[in-house]
């Protein structure tokens, strides 16, 4: 039985809780039969893992288009915190928004946006490493927080880079 890796489940239950009410018609974890012919973290691994998420970019209502300001600021908390040495930040492999893709892969663009033909204009994609499987500690990033107090704290330890 395929499973999305529980790191992402987290994530997908703190967005649902901050946007109970989101659009979900372009969200996604596994993949379709298209996605089964090409290499993709959508496609569950030899273990049943699938490490990969669609996060629908619409955070209004059904229907209500709400300009997805919400999901790039989401987008670009995801990238921060990938490239912090907050805990679990090592479990985001990349991330792709509107034409842009951030990853930890090359060194003199280590997760920066990338402009480039990369697609996904109805959807943050975000990719998840194995220790995603594992860990399932809360995304501490600012536009999830369940209070004002918890929101700045998590901003300050995001634009530190560290919990320090
Ligand atoms: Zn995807």
């Amino acid at each position: 039985m395929a499973k999305l890796v529980p790191g992402a489940v987290r994530l997908r239950k703190q967005i649902d809780q901050r946007w109970p009410k989101r659009d979900r018609r372009s969200d996604g974890w596994i993949g379709d039969k298209a996605h089964s012919k090409r290499r993709s973290d959508h496609n569950p691994d030899k273990n049943g893992w699938v490490h990969a998420l669609d996060i629908d970019e619409n955070m209004g209502k059904r229907g209500v288009w709400r300009n997805g300001r919400n999901a790039r600021r989401l987008a670009n908390q995801l990238r921060m915190y990938a490239a912090s040495d907050l805990p679990g930040s090592d479990r985001v492999k990349y991330i792709v928004y509107e034409g842009r893709i951030a990853s930890g892969t090359y060194r003199s663009k280590w997760w920066k946006w990338r402009p480039g033909n990369w697609g996904h204009y109805q959807h943050i994609h975000i990719s998840f490493t194995k220790a995603a499987q594992t860990d399932r500690k809360i995304w501490p990033l600012p536009i999830l927080a369940t209070s004002k107090k918890q929101a700045k704290h998590w901003k300050a330890n995001l634009e530190r880079g560290s919990s320090q």
